[in-house]
């Protein structure tokens, strides 16, 4: 049986990323950038004014003031979009738009607000500086300068920069395609009854959502009967996407058929078995390029083990860099008491009062609890062997992409 971390750097260590593809721009939200993506031009492109206002010779205007008015020849208004190419001499301004480019002569410009229009002419009432309210060329993004770095997820803030940059196609890792199979003799569909001893069917519709949630295709999405011959066919077409994740039958129950159809297909296991709670018999292996995870069927355990496994292992194939929901400190709102020989991640409510996190866990911690699926919010994570943690003990939690209703 493997530790928690020794699990996870297996994980991490067998995934590789996979290949780098180009997507049309707005297509690219979700996606790692594939390589650092570069500014091919300094930002802004050209000086331009911060405000609207008037474009001025600071040293004609460096005194003016209330008492000390100085009158201007106003030549015309340079719109955004003008190229503003016309002269300003001595005596004479031009009034200018927000991120119009600034006309030449002048550097500085006086805000609408500091001056008094007088037909053709305007009094500026205001003592201006050199390079006053002016943007300039580079100063926001140096030519080269590294926009988006390799690894990074594409995001809104992305796509604007690299729109800014002309990016019509980006670079990005592609996603793996995921096939997911749940088993089960007692497990029936949504849409039907549940006869004696059985259940409806829920973890690859979760599995499913949690997949989407990372932004990959899911390729084949069925249920299978705890029956070698079945599972050995079906199984067989689950390992032609680049991630099979299989559902129940990881035990050692007499009808636990899913270990050994993997033996039988050649999928090499790297671990079967680990030291935490919820979810012991997690099965990690590799048929070719396709890792292979199968997953406890309790919904929950297979819940918190996707959060902890499969996705570190997701997004490492999709290039990312951040492989997983950063964890926080929180104080313990109550104390926790189970003490055993593995780590362990309890469902739990997180919220914030006064500037700290607080962290309660759930009292019903059983892996079969679904109830505890949509009341959680984060997981504490509690050290194997941890003797009871008194209330405003500070621990580790792993917030959860989870909307719950908090208790008064
Ligand atoms: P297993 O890991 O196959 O031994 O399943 C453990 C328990 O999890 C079963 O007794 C079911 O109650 C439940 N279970 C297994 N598979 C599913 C599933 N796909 N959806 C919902 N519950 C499941
Ligand atoms: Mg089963």
């Amino acid at each position: 049986m493997l530790d928690y971390a020794d699990a996870r750097s297996l994980v991490i260590e067998h995934t590789r990323p996979l290949n780098r593809i180009l997507r049309p721009l707005p297509e690219a939200r979700g996606f790692a950038a594939a390589e650092d993506l570069r500014a091919s031009h300094p930002m802004p492109l050209f000086d331009n004014s911060a405000m609207d206002g008037y474009a001025v010779r600071s040293e004609e205007v460096s005194e003016a003031g209330e008492a000390c008015p100085v009158l201007l020849e106003n030549l015309g208004y340079i719109p955004a979009g003008d190229p503003g190419d016309f002269q300003i001499g001595p005596g004479q301004c031009a009034q200018i738009a927000t991120g119009a480019p600034m006309p030449p002569g002048t550097d500085a410009v006086v805000m609408k607000e500091d001056v008094r229009v007088e037909g053709p002419q305007v009094v500026v009432l205001k003592s201006m500086r050199r390079h006053e309210n002016l943007r300039f060329r580079g100063e926001d993004i140096a030519e080269g300068r590294v926009i988006v770095a390799q690894g990074t997820r594409i995001g809104p803030a992305q796509i604007s920069v690299l729109a800014s940059f002309g990016y019509v196609e980006v670079p990005v890792v592609r996603p793996p395609s995921v096939s997911i199979v749940s088993t089960g003799n007692e497990l029936v569909e949504v849409q039907e009854q549940p006869g004696p001893g059985q259940l409806r069917e829920s973890n690859r519709y979760m599995l499913r959502a949690l997949i989407e949630e990372e932004n990959c295709p899911v390729d084949l999405v069925v249920m299978a009967p705890d029956d070698p011959g079945a599972l050995l066919d079906i199984f067989a077409q689950a390992l032609e996407a680049d991630l099979m994740l299989i559902s129940g039958g990881m035990s050692v129950g007499d009808h636990d058929f899913t270990k050994s159809t993997f033996a039988e297909l050649g999928i090499k296991q790297l671990f079967w078995k680990i030291r935490v709670k919820p979810g012991k018999p997690l099965f990690f292996g590799r048929h070719e390029e396709t890792l292979v995870f199968g997953l406890p069927g309790n919904p929950s355990s297979s819940y918190v083990l996707f959060g902890e496994f499969v996705r570190p292992a997701i997004r490492k194939m999709m290039g990312l860099r951040d492989l997983e929901l950063p964890m926080v400190k929180a104080v313990l709102d109550e104390p926790v008491a189970e003490f055993i020989p593995r780590m362990q991640f309890l469902r739990a409510q997180l919220w914030e009062s006064g500037g700290e996190y607080r962290v309660r866990q759930l009292p019903f911690q059983g892996s079969n609890s679904i109830g505890s699926l949509v009341d959680s919010n984060a997981l504490i994570q509690v050290e194997p062997n941890t003797p009871e943690l008194p209330a405003g003990t500070r621990v580790r939690v792993r917030p959860l992409n989870n909307s719950i209703v908090l208790p008064e």
